[in-house]
């Protein structure tokens, strides 16, 4: 028993025919986080001439299809690019340049992925658009901007998201990965990506020449002294068996040989598959800090700020055995895997948040057996076409079909 109807699988056969070329031109012009502005244009074009009733809310695109009575599910897709220089050597490479927010052209790359999310996205949003007597209830295509500086969700609530949209049953999502191989998907219930948050930290020495530390409180050696200090929260607070990461992804002091800086200041990254437990960790990070300061003599207490907060990923149970079930019955079971806890992040959960509804977030694969996968996020980031893009579609239109109800 597949989950689409033969007529909606059939019809699949034909989607690489636009959906190819669609996605060539859309990784040939990636656009930075919260400046996606040529990507909108065109799926909102898509979407209304699929018959989707389509509004633009925080800098992304919303479309919403009415099929009878059922319930209400949404699919969520991300859409931007990053300051990447594509080195793929793929013939629809990105050559495409764009000013970031300080104003610096920077190279630009769908290193994510996030080209294969708006398509497959498309795609199952055509198939349910194209076969409404195949399934009840309503259907909402969203896509964000801004996921990769976790600015996008939270735009969209911010503008009034909730309002805007009838209120989903579920949310569901996928990212395009290099495990899997391309063809197949993974999904689990529980923590699926991890909840993330970044600090700039800054402590304060007393500048002097390099020849009187004495004169000084080094802000160097505040520093150092922090760095190897804060290497105990994992290795000693938090219980073997939990996970959490900190990462000092950044150092900066001084300016010359000879004289010492009067401040340093760090960039550091935590992970976590709890809010406790990162919120354990960001503590510890700042009474280290403060001790280690008092320590040292330093005039004034550290100062700092948290930035690019993401939340947990966390998989409904129940959601996710539908959403397992319903792939399953239609990829075929040896299709789809058991998805193992990443430690990337994601700022899909902060729509369902929102919303109050459960949520699913999978992924699905995108290099062909026997490539050796580039990571995400590498300039030779470079998906295999098919079956990915078939796979996607089909995973996405599935769940959401399953989800929604036949008309039977
Ligand atoms: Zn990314
Ligand atoms: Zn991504």
């Amino acid at each position: 028993m597949s989950t689409l109807t033969p007529a909606m699988t059939a019809a699949l056969e034909e989607y690489a025919s636009w959906q190819e070329p669609l996605f060539e031109d859309l990784h040939r012009h990636p656009e930075l986080s919260m400046q996606e502005e040529r990507t909108t244009g065109i799926v909102a074009e898509q979407l209304e001439g699929f018959g989707y009733a389509v509004q633009r809310i925080g800098g992304g695109v919303v479309g919403v299809l009415e099929s009878g009575a059922g319930p209400t599910i949404l699919h969520r897709a991300d859409m931007d690019g990053l300051p990447v220089r594509e080195d793929s050597g793929l013939p629809y490479a990105s050559e495409h340049t764009q000013a970031d927010a300080d104003g610096v052209e920077q190279p630009t790359m769908h290193a994510c992925g996030h080209d294969a999310h708006i398509v497959t996205a498309l795609g199952a949003a055509r198939l349910l658009a194209e076969h409404r007597e195949d399934w009840s209830g309503t259907f909402i295509a969203l896509f964000q901007p801004g996921e990769e500086i976790a600015a996008g969700a939270r735009a969209m609530v911010e503008d009034g998201l909730a309002e805007k949209i009838p209120t989903p049953d579920a949310c569901l999502g996928q990212h395009v990965m290099g495990d899997p191989v391309a063809g197949r998907i993974a999904v689990a219930p529980g923590p699926m990506f991890s909840a993330s948050v970044s600090m700039r930290l800054t402590v304060h020495g007393a500048g002097s020449h390099g020849s009187m530390p004495h004169r000084s409180v080094d802000p160097i050696v505040l520093a150092a002294a922090i760095v190897t200090r804060l290497q105990t929260l994992v290795a000693r607070e938090i219980a073997p068996g939990d996970f959490g990461v900190v990462t000092v992804g950044a150092l900066h002091a001084g300016s010359g040989p000879n004289i010492i800086p009067d401040r340093a200041q760090m960039l550091l990254n935590f992970r976590a598959y709890s809010d406790e437990i990162l919120d354990q960790l960001v503590e510890g990070v700042q009474r280290i800090a403060r001790a280690e300061s008092e320590a040292a003599r330093s005039p004034r207490e550290p100062e700092v700020e948290l930035f690019n907060h993401y939340p947990l990923t966390d998989n409904d149970p129940e959601l996710a055995e539908a959403v397992r079930a319903a792939v399953a019955a239609q990829l075929g079971e040896e299709r789809v895997e058991v998805m193992e806890p990443s430690t990337g992040s994601e700022d899909f959960s902060i729509i369902p948040d929102a919303l109050g509804v459960p949520s699913c977030y999978w992924v699905f694969g995108g290099y062909a057996e026997g490539r050796d996968p580039a990571p995400n996020h590498s300039p030779l980031w470079s998906l295999d076409l098919q079956p990915t893009l078939r796979t996607g579609t089909e995973a996405a239109a599935a769940a959401a079909v399953a989800l929604l109800g036949g008309r039977g």
